[in-house]
């Protein structure tokens, strides 16, 4: 008998009779004889919906009262799963981020776990329930309620097989596993069988939406046992697992691409060294996400910064900047919506040169325009523009070999 703990993603609740559907599915697992936490996200689109009602009565609405909204959707799955696993004769009971233990720092929007308390948990399981945890939520020390960020359900999950020493954690979705990009755009992607932990934290990072990239830093950290498969089939899923080799003659594992970025250039930044400290600390007081920096320093006037956020962040980060502009005496601030950043992720990148080369290229014969570049040892991004994306992610999936497929039938 072992514990484990399911996730069920928003398309996979979507209407009353996938909910039954997954009902069975779960109890299929606890016929077994294993003790079950299964975490669910909101019936397929609700957060949006949600989300846009509430932009329909202001544009920038308050981000606590956002969340108090937001994480009504998961108690509404939660609930009905409970009552579907009750109808199949099941003993079961829903709880939200609250009663389940769950603990977050006090920050409304994209707040982090910080401590789970098991307590009702094990008591629920003790009494020979299935417990449903509401995905996407938790609660402040101060009794608020706060949103994990969009995807955070993943993130639920994770936590909670890790604080219950769970044996495994399973992600159920509308894909059958992670695989080489996007499979809903690009039409050659293949399945991975595994990926390790390292490159699915980048992959997840870089737009893979797959998985909520916290989820897998947790996943990392305590070692849980994770694995991405369908919520529709039997079929295998992807094994997210501490190392796994390159495949022959494959230095990238996969390309991840995601929109909504905007570039803002500050100009004509007196002392640079002192003034840009101060600018990414503001950034950083207000959470601004801050992703590439590129800094161009060549005489007082023409003194430059670049940074990257994503666009719901530039309001928030323009206004730092409007409050620090009479402190620093910049000259003035630009910025470019409507960019995207389209990455390769690998482990095999660190051993073998050329890689970027490769990129650059490759983005150049096929007329895509570089705007910004980052590296790690395992990625390099790129920014370029949105309408620019897809081709570049396509391009760059078949010049690294990950159309493997292809490559296959014309061999023959
Ligand atoms: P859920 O609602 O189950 O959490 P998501 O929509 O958040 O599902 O994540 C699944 C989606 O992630 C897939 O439908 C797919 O379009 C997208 N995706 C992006 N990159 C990848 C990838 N590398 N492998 C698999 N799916 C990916
Ligand atoms: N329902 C939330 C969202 O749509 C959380 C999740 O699905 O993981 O972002
Ligand atoms: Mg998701």
């Amino acid at each position: 008998m072992g514990r484990i703990v399911q996730k069920y993603g928003g398309s996979s609740v979507a209407t009353i009779e996938k909910i039954i559907r997954v009902a069975e599915r779960i109890k299929r697992t606890a016929k077994e004889g294993h003790e079950m936490v299964v975490v669910v996200s909101a019936m397929g689109d609700t957060t949006d919906e949600l989300l846009g009602m509430a932009k329909s009565i202001s544009l920038n609405p308050d981000k606590r009262e956002l969340d108090m909204l937001l994480t009504t959707g998961e108690q509404v799955s939660s609930a009905l799963l409970a009552m579907a696993l009750q109808e199949t004769g099941e003993k079961a009971v829903s709880l939200t981020g609250w009663q389940a233990g769950i603990r977050t720092e006090s920050v409304h929007g994209n707040a982090r776990i910080l401590q789970i308390d098991t307590k009702r948990i094990e008591e629920e399981l003790a009494e020979g329930k299935i417990v449903v945890v509401t995905g996407f939520q938790g609660v402040t020390e101060a009794g608020e309620i706060t949103a994990l960020g969009r995807g955070g359900s993943d993130t639920t999950a994770v936590a909670l097989a890790a604080a219950l020493h769970a044996d495994r954690c399973e992600i159920y979705t509308d894909v059958t596993g992670v695989f080489t990009s996007d499979p809903r755009w690009i039409k050659k992607a293949r399945k991975l069988p595994a990926v390790s932990y390292d490159e699915m934290i980048e992959m997840a990072h870089l737009g893979a939406q797959v998985l909520h990239p916290r989820s897998v830093e947790f996943a990392k950290n305590f070692r849980v046992p994770l694995v991405v498969r369908s919520s529709m089939s039997d079929e295998e899923g992807t094994w997210i697992v501490e190392e796994e080799k390159m495949e022959k003659n494959l230095i990238v594992r996969g390309v991840a691409f995601e929109k909504n970025i905007t570039r803002i250039t500050v100009h004509g930044l007196p002392d640079v060294m002192e003034n840009l400290s101060a600018i990414f600390t503001g950034l950083a007081r207000e959470n601004v996400d801050v992703d590439i920096i590129i800094q161009n320093v060549s005489g007082e006037t023409e003194n430059q910064v670049s940074f990257s956020v994503k666009d719901d962040q530039l309001n928030d980060a323009l206004a730092v900047l409007e409050k620090l502009r009479g402190e620093l005496g910049f000259k003035n601030v630009e910025w470019e919506s409507g960019l995207a950043k389209v990455s390769i992720v690998g482990s095999g990148m660190v051993s073998n040169p050329g890689v970027a080369a490769k990129m650059f290229s490759t983005l150049a014969e096929n007329g895509i325009f570089i705007k910004m570049i980052s590296t790690s040892e395992i990625k390099i991004s790129v920014v370029v523009d949105e309408e620019q994306m897809i081709r570049a992610a396509e391009t760059l999936h078949q010049a690294f070999g990950l159309d493997r497929a292809e490559r296959e039938v014309k061999t023959k």
